[in-house]
């Protein structure tokens, strides 16, 4: 199963504005509106990381890049992907002409941990410092970006550092998350892996106990390696024939 991580960077809207404080900006007061200004994938167990950037390929080359990876991925995952990165990403092909990559699972990992777990921050560098796997690259602020607009390479450098480090470090909430199945919306491994562990694809799983719905009765198991609770597809013969409430 190929997952790509990804994380992009976006150029602000350029927008005219007649004071500072609490503006409301017309569409007629937009000079350039914002857009995809970079991005950083990696595809799991791969330690290649692909970065394009408007300022080295162009936005058309960009999306083409982009595109390309997307229809490689079972599954994308990113933080605050769903409403951010993929939506961005949608934008660009579609300005450019192009249809939708080949399905796959989107995999938000900030939705994982939001739907899951109570925490005082659900930003990327607060959960990666909570699950001790790393933090975010100091970017500077806002300087950074305009010295990137502006064609500084020495800040386009670290920008692609900082968009790489960010997908790296997706990449490693992922794996802590993924290890002991926290993990939302990822495809089934059993499907393609067969009798295995729908989370890892581990077939080291081990009969615990029975899984009730309503009306069915069905085993239930365990993985010893995720310590995901998994049941069987088919339920077990029932003890009633006629009677359900
Ligand atoms: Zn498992």
């Amino acid at each position: 199963m190929k997952i790509l991580t990804i994380d992009i960077e976006t150029r602000p809207n350029e927008v005219y504005t007649w004071g500072l404080w609490n503006q409301n900006v017309g569409l007629s007061q937009i000079k350039q509106p914002g857009s995809l200004l970079c991005f950083a994938a990696k595809f799991r167990g791969e330690r290649q990381v692909h970065f394009h950037s408007a300022w080295e390929d162009g936005e058309k080359g960009m999306a083409r890049k982009l595109r390309a990876l997307f229809n490689e991925a079972d599954a994308v995952c990113g933080w605050n992907s769903d409403k951010f990165d993929i939506r961005w990403v949608y934008a660009q092909f579609l300005k450019h002409g192009m249809g939708k990559p080949s399905p796959f699972a989107k995999v938000d990992l900030m939705k994982s941990v939001k739907r899951q777990v109570a925490l005082p921050s659900y930003k990327l560098d607060y959960v990666a410092r909570w699950l001790g796997v790393g933090s975010k690259v100091d970017t500077g602020g806002f300087e950074l970006w305009l010295d990137v607009m502006a064609g500084d390479a020495k800040a386009q450098g670290l920008m692609r550092k900082y968009n790489i480090n960010d997908t790296k470090l997706t990449e490693a909430v992922f794996d802590r998350l993924h290890e002991r199945g926290w993990v939302l919306g990822l495809p089934n491994h059993s499907i393609t892996e067969g009798d295995a562990c729908p989370n890892c694809g581990s077939d080291n799983l081990r009969c615990e106990g029975t899984r009730e719905t309503k009306t069915r009765s069905y085993q239930r198991y365990q993985c010893r390696e995720c310590l995901t609770w998994i049941r069987s597809v088919n339920s077990l013969p029932r003890k009633a024939s006629m009677v359900v409430a």
